[in-house]
C-alpha cells in the first residue's frame, strides 16, 4: 500500500511512502506516521492520500511507524489546511506545522525529557529499548531524538519514544519547557467486582496475617464506598489511601503484589476543575433579545452576519444566548477572541454560563496542555464551546454549529510570521462553511471591509445602538495640547484638564485609566554631544531602553545589551534618554497623585499569565486607582468604576504612514473610550493631541461610526485600497543587501509584465532589516471581483520561472495575502 503524506516543511506537494502490511489496517487519511526525509532526519507526517501510483523521480521508502491507532485529524481539517495553503500562498506543510501542537509532531530535533511525575517504582512495563532511553535521560536530563540515538547507539528510536510519550513517561517539546504542570494523578483500585463476595473474602484471608495490609484494604473499602449499595465506587488516590491507612508505600506494594489492589495513573481532568453547575442563565434585555432574534433571522439568508454593537451593549450576552441554543442542538461552537481580551473576566463569566462544556485555548498554554485539548476534542462528539485565540481554528472539531468572532476588526487575528500568514477571522468563516455552520462577527468598530460587505448585502447586519441598562457612551473631550502649552497648562505628561478631571473622579471614589499608544513612544538613548544613538546590530531599528532591567533591547529580534556609561562614539558622558515609556509615565503620574495607587500594564509587566490577571484583579477590586498601560488596557475590559479615561497622546495614532492609519486610530480611540462609564455613572474621555482638528477625532467625539466609515470608504475608493482592491504583499529577504535588491527588481519586472500597473515597488519596508535579513517589498493591488485564484496561480508560475536564477534562489520569498 502506498500513501501520500504531508511533511511539516515549506515544500510544495505531497510525498509518497509505502506502508508495511502489518499496519495497513490502522493507516488512513489523517493518520500520524513517522517517516524519514532527507538523509538523517525524520518527521511526523500526516497521511493525506492513499494512491497506488508510484512516483517516477524517487525511491519510495517505507514509513517507520504509525503513531496512533486512530487518525489524529477529523474531517474537514485536511481540506481546511489545503484551503489555507492555497489562499495564503504557502505550503500545506507550513499549515500543518502551525496547526498541530508540538507534542503531536515528534521529529529528530525534538527535545525529550523525563516527565517529572514519572516514578519508576510504579511498574509501567518497559521494553528493553524504552529502559535504555530512560536511563540515558536520567543521565543527561534532556536530549534530542537524534542525540538519544547517538547516546544509545541505535537508529529509529522515535517509535519507542512515542510509546513512552503515550504512557506519560517522557515529554517531547520543541524546546525545553521550564514550567511544569502535573497531568496525571496516581490512583488505586480493587481488583474485584462489587458483587463478587467470594473474591473479597479471599482478599481478607490473604491479608489476615498483616494488620497493616488489612488496614490498607479496609481503608480502601471505606474511602471508595465500595460496600455501600447504590452510588458509584469512588476513585481513590494513592496518597489519600496511604494517609488514611497510615501505611507505608512498601505495605501498599505488598498488597498490590498480592493482586488485591492495582495502581494506575489517571489523567487529571483539567476541564473538570470548572464546576459543571451552570449557575447563570442568560436573560437578555428586550433590546438584546431583539438583536438576537434578528441574528437568527439573518442566518437564514447569510452564512456570515455582523453584530455592530456599541461598547458595553452586551454583545457577550447575545453570543451566550446563541451559543446556548447551538449546544442544546448537540453542536459545537468556536468562540474566537483576540489574545488580549482572553481575560479572567471573560472566562469566569463564560464558565458560569457553560460550566464543563467550556474549553479555553490560550496561546500561553504549554504544549502538553494543547495536546490535551486536542485529544479531548478528538475523542468527543459532545456539544462543547471552545473559547480560543487565533490558532484554535485548527482544533479537531466534530461538528461546528456556530463560529463567533468577537472584535472582528482586531489586527491580531492576522498572523504575520511565520507562514501561514492567515487571518483567523476569515479562515474561521471558511471552516464554518465546511461544517455547514454560521459565523457571527461582533464589533463596536467593525473593520471597513466587513462593514462594506454588510452594507452591500454580502453579510447580514444587526445593530445594537445602546448600552446595557441605558448607560451612556462617555463624553469625549479633545484637549488641544498646543493651546495648553501656550497657556502653560501642561506639566509633564498631563494637561490641566486631564489632571483636574482625574483628581475629581478619584477623590469621589472612582478610578481612571491612562492609555499610551505603544507606537513611537519607546524611550531611546541619544548622545547630546555627537548625536550617536544605539542601534540593533541585526535590525535597522533603535534599541529601546528598559529602566527596570537597565538594558537596551531590540523589539524586533530580542537582542539586548547594557547601556554604556560613556558614548562609544565620542567618549563623552552625555547619553540622554528620550521618549515616554509607560514606566516613566506611571512614575510621573504617581508623583502627581501621591495619595493614590498607580499600576502599570504593558508587555514588560505582564510577561507571565499570572501577572496580567493580578493587575486586572487588583484594578477590578479597586485596590489600585489608576491603571497606566498600552494597547492592553484599551480592549475588552469591563470595570465598573472607571470614570476617566485619558489618552495621553493621540498624535502617533494618527500619523502612521499607511492606508489603515485612520481606521486604526478610530478603532483604538473608540475602544479605549469604551472602558469609561460602563454602568449608570457616565464616564469621560480626555484625548490629548496637537492635532485637534483631525476629523477622526471629531468622529470619536460624536461616537459617530457612520460618518467615520463614509469618510474612510471614500479615501479607500480614491486611492484604490481595500475593500475596492485586494492586496498581496510580496516580500524578498536576503542576508546580502545587494542581492536582496536585485532579486526584488527581477521579481517586480516579471510581475509587471503580467500585472502591469497593479504592481507597486519594490521598496524598503518601514523596518528594512530584521534579524540580519534585508527586506524588500512589492505590493500587488488587484481590483475586487477579479479572480484571486487566477492571480495566485500566476504568482506561483512567475516564481517558478524565476526560481532557478541565483539571486532568487538564495532569497526567501513569501507572500502576505490581505495584509492588515
Ligand atoms: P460589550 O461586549 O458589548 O462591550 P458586555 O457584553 O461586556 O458588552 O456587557 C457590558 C456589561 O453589561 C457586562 O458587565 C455585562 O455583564 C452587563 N450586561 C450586559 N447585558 C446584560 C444582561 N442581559 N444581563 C445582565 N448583565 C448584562
Ligand atoms: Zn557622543
Ligand atoms: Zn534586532
Amino acid at each position: 500500500m502506498l500513501v501520500q503524506v504531508i511533511l511539516p516543511l515549506p515544500l510544495q506537494g505531497a510525498f509518497t511512502y509505502s506502508v508495511p502490511d502489518d499496519v495497513r489496517d490502522i493507516v488512513g487519511i489523517g493518520s500520524r506516521v513517522l517517516v524519514q526525509f532527507g538523509r538523517k532526519k525524520y518527521y511526523t507526517a500526516i497521511v493525506s492520500g492513499i494512491d497506488q501510483t508510484i512516483p517516477q523521480n524517487y525511491d519510495v521508502k517505507e514509513i517507520m511507524a504509525v503513531l496512533d491507532p486512530h487518525p489524529a485529524l477529523r474531517y474537514p481539517q485536511l481540506k481546511f489546511w489545503n484551503w489555507i495553503a492555497e489562499y495564503y500562498l504557502c505550503s500545506v506543510g507550513e499549515v500543518m506545522k502551525a496547526a498541530l501542537p508540538t507534542g503531536l509532531k515528534i521529529e529528530s530535533e525534538s527535545v525529550v525529557t523525563l516527565n517529572p511525575e514519572f516514578d519508576d517504582a510504579e511498574g509501567i512495563r518497559l521494553t528493553e529499548r524504552q529502559a535504555e532511553i530512560i536511563a540515558a535521560l536520567q543521565h543527561s536530563g534532556k536530549d534530542s531524538l537524534s542525540g538519544l540515538e547517538k547516546a544509545i547507539g541505535v537508529k529509529n528510536i522515535a517509535p519507542h519514544v512515542n510509546a513512552l510519550l503515550a504512557s506519560g513517561v517522557v515529554r517531547v517539546d520543541e524546546k525545553v519547557v521550564e514550567k511544569y504542570r502535573p497531568k496525571t494523578v496516581t490512583k488505586v483500585r480493587l481488583l474485584c467486582n462489587r458483587d463478587d463476595a467470594d473474591r473479597l473474602h479471599e482478599f481478607f484471608d490473604k491479608t489476615s496475617r498483616s494488620r497493616q495490609q488489612q488496614g490498607v484494604l479496609l481503608a480502601y473499602l471505606d474511602l471508595s464506598k465500595f460496600m455501600m449499595r447504590g452510588g458509584d465506587v469512588r476513585d481513590v488516590e494513592r496518597d489519600e489511601l496511604l494517609k488514611v491507612s497510615g501505611a507505608s508505600a512498601a505495605v501498599l506494594k505488598a498488597v498490590v503484589d498480592k493482586g488485591i489492589l492495582e495502581i494506575y495513573k489517571d489523567k487529571i481532568n483539567r476541564f473538570a476543575a470548572v464546576e459543571s453547575d451552570c449557575v447563570k442563565n442568560v436573560v437578555l434585555t428586550p433590546v438584546q433579545a431583539k438583536a438576537a432574534k434578528e441574528i437568527r433571522d439573518s442566518f437564514r439568508e447569510h452564512s456570515i452576519t455582523l453584530l455592530h454593537g456599541v461598547t458595553g451593549s452586551g454583545k457577550t450576552e447575545i453570543y451566550c444566548d446563541l451559543i446556548d441554543e447551538v449546544l442544546s442542538q448537540g453542536n459545537q461552537v468556536l468562540y474566537l477572541v483576540p489574545e488580549i481580551s482572553l481575560t479572567t473576566q471573560l472566562t469566569d463569566r463564560l464558565k458560569k454560563v457553560f460550566g464543563s462544556r467550556l474549553i479555553i485555548y490560550h496561546s500561553k498554554f504549554s504544549d502538553s496542555e494543547r495536546v490535551d485539548i486536542w485529544n479531548r476534542l478528538l475523542s468527543t462528539n459532545e456539544p462543547m464551546v471552545v473559547l480560543g485565540v487565533r490558532s484554535s481554528v485548527f482544533l479537531p472539531f466534530a461538528r461546528l454549529g456556530l463560529v463567533v468572532v468577537d472584535e472582528e476588526h482586531e489586527a491580531s487575528y492576522k498572523q504575520y510570521d511565520p507562514a501561514p500568514r492567515y487571518n483567523a477571522r476569515d479562515a474561521a468563516t471558511v471552516l464554518a462553511a465546511m461544517h455547514g455552520a454560521k459565523t457571527l462577527f461582533g464589533s463596536a468598530t467593525p473593520s471597513v471591509e466587513t462593514y462594506w460587505k454588510a452594507e452591500n448585502g454580502k453579510f447580514g447586519l444587526v445593530t445594537l445602538a445602546e448600552r446595557y441598562e441605558g448607560a451612556r457612551l462617555p463624553e469625549v473631550e479633545i484637549v488641544d495640547m498646543r493651546e495648553m502649552r501656550k497657556q502653560k497648562s501642561v506639566k509633564g505628561i498631563l494637561s490641566t484638564p486631564l489632571r483636574k478631571a482625574t483628581r475629581e473622579a478619584l477623590d469621589s471614589g472612582w478610578q481612571a485609566i491612562m492609555f499610551q499608544n505603544r507606537r513611537g513612544f519607546a524611550p531611546v538613548v541619544v548622545c547630546h554631544t555627537c548625536g550617536w544613538s544605539p542601534k540593533c546590530g541585526n535590525c535597522d531599528v533603535s534599541l529601546v531602553y528598559h529602566k527596570g532591567s537597565r538594558l537596551l533591547r531590540c523589539h524586533y529580534c530580542g537582542y539586548t545589551q547594557t547601556l554604556p556609561d560613556l558614548c562609544p562614539a565620542c567618549g563623552e558622558n552625555t547619553l540622554e534618554k528620550y521618549g515616554y515609556g509607560t514606566e516613566r509615565i506611571a512614575e510621573e503620574i504617581q508623583e502627581d497623585f501621591p495619595d493614590k495607587k498607580v499600576s502599570r500594564m504593558d508587555l514588560d509587566t505582564t510577561r507571565n499569565k499570572m501577572a496580567y490577571q493580578e493587575l486586572i484583579e487588583e484594578f477590578a477590586t479597586h485596590r489600585t486607582d489608576i491603571l497606566v498601560g498600552t494597547q492592553m488596557v484599551s480592549k475588552g475590559l469591563d470595570f465598573e468604576k472607571v470614570k476617566i479615561v485619558g489618552v495621553l497622546n493621540a498624535d502617533t495614532l494618527m500619523n502612521f504612514p499607511d492606508f489603515r492609519s485612520t481606521e486604526r486610530a478610530f478603532n483604538m480611540l473608540e475602544q479605549v473610550a469604551g472602558r469609561a462609564g460602563r454602568r449608570r455613572e457616565p464616564g469621560k474621555v480626555l484625548v490629548q493631541t496637537t492635532k485637534a482638528e483631525e476629523r477622526v477625532l471629531q468622529h470619536v467625539r460624536n461616537h459617530d461610526y457612520a460618518s467615520y466609515y463614509k469618510e474612510v470608504l471614500e479615501e479607500r475608493r480614491k486611492y484604490a485600497y481595500p475593500p475596492f482592491t485586494k492586496i498581496i504583499n510580496v516580500y524578498v529577504r536576503n542576508k546580502d543587501a545587494a542581492v536582496c535588491d536585485a532579486a526584488a527588481v527581477m521579481l517586480a519586472v516579471e510581475l509587471r509584465n503580467v500585472f502591469g500597473g497593479r504592481v507597486l515597488g519594490p521598496e524598503r519596508p518601514f523596518v528594512s532589516r530584521v534579524n540580519t535579513w534585508y527586506i524588500q517589498q512589492i505590493m500587488l493591488k488587484v481590483e475586487s471581483g477579479a479572480s484571486m485564484k487566477k492571480v495566485k496561480a500566476l504568482l506561483r508560475r512567475i516564481y517558478e520561472s524565476l526560481a532557478p536564477v541565483a539571486q532568487i534562489k538564495s532569497s526567501q520569498i513569501h507572500y502576505d495575502v490581505d495584509p492588515v
